[in-house]
């Protein structure tokens, strides 16, 4: 991870001057993950919030993040999806695995360990009985869409802060999560 770190310094990629930091010259902060988890467990209506979660980091992450990167820095294909994989560890969203034929076939099975917010949310309140990590779910969402140039929906399946080892997400095209068979996770999408 330092090497990495070290490289994109020194390709001034990442960047830190007084008050700022700085990533393909797109500012970026460092945000406590209990703050997103304090969100969910206080927000008035759960899944308008978890909602707004998913699509605000799903379109911002798209807009800010991969297209630029793909357009200024021509990252297209296997080293966008490389890309993408140690973009989300070094911003420390967890550690993320998945085959990267899947993805770029849109279709594919998302493991992340680590999931901050699920561990700030253990943490202050405890087990949930739902999985949390909405905005991982819509980065995850905005990546695999512009991998493939297209629009792919992300639904979490298991979530660390609901007692398992790891967090599990499914990305497919919306229609096709309609064969689902545990249709309570179909609320993600909803909204
Ligand atoms: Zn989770």
């Amino acid at each position: 991870m330092f090497d990495l770190v070290k490289q994109l310094m020194i390709a001034r990629e990442l960047e830190f001057g007084e008050g700022k930091i700085a990533f393909f010259s797109q500012r970026m902060q460092l945000v406590d993950p209990a703050f997103f988890a304090y969100r969910l467990k206080h927000a008035d209506d759960f899944w308008k919030e978890a909602h707004l979660q998913y699509k605000s980091m799903k379109e911002a992450n798209m807009e800010a993040w991969f297209e630029p990167v793909k357009k200024i820095k021509e990252i297209k294909g296997d080293e966008l999806v490389k890309w993408a994989t140690r973009y989300h560890n070094l911003a420390g969203w967890g550690s993320v695995s998945f085959e990267a034929t899947q993805i770029k076939k849109g279709r594919a099975k998302v493991k992340i360990l680590n999931s901050p917010i699920a561990t700030a949310y253990i943490q202050m309140f405890g087990k949930t009985n739902h999985p949390i990590c909405h905005l991982n779910r819509g980065g995850i969402a905005g990546g695999a869409s512009t991998i493939i140039d297209g629009n792919l929906d992300a639904i979490e399946i298991k979530c660390l802060a609901q007692g398992h080892p790891h967090c599990e997400m499914i990305v497919r095209p919306k229609d096709e999560f309609r064969e689902f068979e545990d249709k309570s996770l179909l609320k993600q999408l909803e909204g």
